[in-house]
């Protein structure tokens, strides 16, 4: 059993099962054993792989998507580019170098970086050094926002806690970590149930209640809607609501038990989109989206981007982009063009944002 799992136990034998949202805050967040907390788990030699590390076009697309924003909203002398868990700082650079293209929004902002993890903030400082926009780090969204802001969440929201609840017959019961003994974490549910939640669902069904990734989505939401700006969240995720355990763990770029390397393996859950959106419509946001990654992408340009690039490259390059830029967009219930959505909450008064316009009704007539 490593450190976390010891202290875990100990805390259950105390205290009785603990709630998922607890299990997940401990094993992504304690200080010292906490999985983001100790290692930098992006790349081929890690856990797991994102869409700023396949590609730089991914960073220089949601670079153009801001500066488009910026625009949009009347190029206010200073805007605050946020963004929130920024792993090594690829989407940032990526986002900076791309901004160059227009020297008024590079003039106009200012970068701040919202990480937990001290081992990744020291990543994401040697990554943006060469960039000449110093960054300022924060502990929490809330904090980082100040005045006008582009706010951009790449893989944020399902590296936060939920809470989890399972149909009894007695109604909804919520889903534990307790210690089975002989070295093993098991789940079970609470003796009582939960009589706030009044939702109808055949016996057996999972209510996922994310909520501090809905208090992200409506801060930045608020926000925005009182300071002025959009907030861009991309994850993996369904477009509807619905039922079903997300909850999932990845070591080594494979899916392994969540109870059984508790700080060890990645957990994360899926975003339920459709009531992200209306976290940020409750906030007095509009909200658009949820689209696909795919559609999204190519819509900002992925594919003359592709080509700009790949004409300035050796052949090896070349191929190297053109296999990026097809992950990125590919199509597949698990791949990463389909399963990833993209959806932003913005100030009411902004027009339709790019990348946004695909589910326009097809013109009468
Ligand atoms: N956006 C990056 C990294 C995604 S991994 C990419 O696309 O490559 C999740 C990131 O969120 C990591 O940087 C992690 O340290 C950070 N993170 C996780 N929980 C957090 C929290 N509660 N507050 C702030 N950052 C958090």
């Amino acid at each position: 059993m490593n450190f976390l799992a010891q202290e875990l136990a100990e805390l259950i034998r105390q205290e009785g099962p603990i709630s998922i949202s607890r299990y997940m805050a401990l094993c992504l967040g304690h200080p010292s054993h906490g999985y983001y907390m100790k290692q930098d788990p992006f790349g081929a030699d890690g856990d797991f792989t994102t869409a700023p590390e396949i590609s730089q076009i991914f960073g220089e697309l949601i670079g153009i998507w801001a500066a488009s924003v910026w625009q949009a909203m009347g190029e206010p002398a200073s805007i605050r580019l946020v963004e929130l868990g920024p792993g090594r700082g690829t989407l940032m650079q990526d986002m900076l170098r791309a901004a160059r293209a227009l020297p008024g929004f590079r003039e106009a902002l200012s970068v701040h970086l919202v990480e937990t993890s001290p081992v990744l903030r020291e990543r994401q400082r040697e990554t943006l050094a060469g960039s000449s926009v110093a960054p300022q780090w924060h502990d929490r969204v809330e904090q980082a926002l100040e005045g006008p802001a582009i706010v951009v969440a790449n893989e944020f929201l399902d590296a936060l806690p939920l809470d989890q609840f399972v149909r009894t017959p007695e109604g909804w019961r919520e889903r534990l970590v307790g210690w089975g003994g002989e070295g093993r974490f098991v789940f079970g549910l609470s003796a009582e149930p939960d009589h706030s939640l009044s939702i109808a669902a055949p016996l057996g069904s999972v209510l996922e209640q994310p909520a501090a990734a809905l208090e992200a989505v409506a801060a930045v939401a608020h926000h925005v809607a009182a300071e002025g700006g959009a907030g861009l969240f991309i994850d993996y995720g369904p477009a509807r609501s619905g039922f079903g355990d997300t909850l999932q763990a990845l070591k080594h770029h494979a899916f392994v038990d969540v109870l059984a390397e508790p700080g060890d393996a990645d957990l994360t859950v899926h975003v339920d989109f459709a009531r992200m959106a209306l976290a940020g419509l409750a906030a007095g946001a509009a909200a658009h989206g949820a689209v696909t990654q795919r559609d999204f992408l190519l819509a900002l340009g992925l594919q003359q981007r592709l080509e700009s690039l790949s004409r300035r490259a050796t052949p090896a390059q070349a191929e190297t982009l053109a296999s990026g830029a097809e992950r990125l967009v590919e199509t597949g219930a698990t791949a990463m063009g389909e399963l990833f959505k993209v959806s932003v909450v913005a100030d009411p008064k902004l027009p339709l944002l790019p990348g946004f316009d695909l589910h326009r009704l097809p013109e009468q007539g």
